[in-house]
């Protein structure tokens, strides 16, 4: 195994079908990073196994509820639980910083407000502006799914390993761009027969399939028309607990 990705939440941000919200796990042996974090991804890691405690990084496509309110929780294990002392870095879209903490004094007020017993280090990814945390190398870009708001995607490289996350966005050329020389395209798509300007459907992916240049394409974010529907589905789609090995 060089690169293991665990898909820990598949669902959108109705938890169609019963699935959890964004979360995905890309670990190499060393170094665990974490997509994403919905609400409840803390309880999707512990369901599936995986140590809270070995996440290193976690990097944020959008400050949508689905993608990012699972931090207090995972801040909660980590002062009560695990009693974390090392660093835990998060990256996140500009903004990410004050939302996280204003999001952890509304729901855990008492406890925020006392001193973490460790560090957070914020970085703050600008699209189109390659990052590295040690190992691991993003390279984030703005992707339409909100218009204030700065919704990223990205393109991320471990051991030797190239993944692509479309976070949540509508369709864009940019993703068929991206896609090329990637070992793995972590694709949303919400809807079937409903088409959205900030969403992916289904048929607007598969007249694309064969443009992308991935070497295995998953469908997540499924919402319920992907459910009803997906006997008709023939891109794979992903399930809460997939583990895949790149
Ligand atoms: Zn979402």
């Amino acid at each position: 195994m060089a690169v293991q990705v665990t898909f820990l939440g598949t669902g959108d941000a109705f938890s169609s079908g019963g699935r959890h919200q964004a979360g995905y796990l890309v670990h190499d042996g060393t170094t665990s990073v974490l997509l994403d974090a919905g609400s409840s991804t803390l309880g999707s890691m512990k369901q599936q196994g995986i140590d809270p405690a070995t996440v290193d990084l976690v990097l944020i496509s959008h400050l949508h509820g689905d993608h990012f309110s699972g931090l207090p929780f995972l801040f909660l294990e980590y002062i009560f639980e695990h009693k974390r002392q090392r660093p835990l870095r998060i990256a996140g879209p500009p903004g990410t910083e004050e939302r996280v903490w204003a999001l952890f004094r509304a729901v855990y007020r008492d406890v925020a407000s006392e001193p973490l017993p460790f560090a957070v280090h914020f970085t703050e990814m600008a699209p189109g502006a390659p990052i590295s945390f040690d190992a691991v190398h993003v390279d984030p870009f703005r992707v339409p799914h909100q218009e204030k708001d700065i919704s990223l995607a990205f393109r991320v490289s471990v051991a030797g390993r190239t993944i692509l996350y479309s976070g949540d966005t509508g369709w864009t050329e940019t993703l068929v761009e991206q896609s090329h020389g990637t070992d793995l395209f972590i694709c949303e798509c919400c809807s079937f027969e409903t088409r959205m300007s900030m969403h992916l459907d289904y048929p607007r992916l598969a007249e694309n399939r064969s443009r992308f240049g991935t070497k295995r394409m998953i469908l997540t974010h499924l919402g319920h028309e992907m459910q009803a529907r997906r006997s008709e589905v023939e891109i794979e789609m992903a399930t809460d607990g997939l583990t895949v090995d790149l």
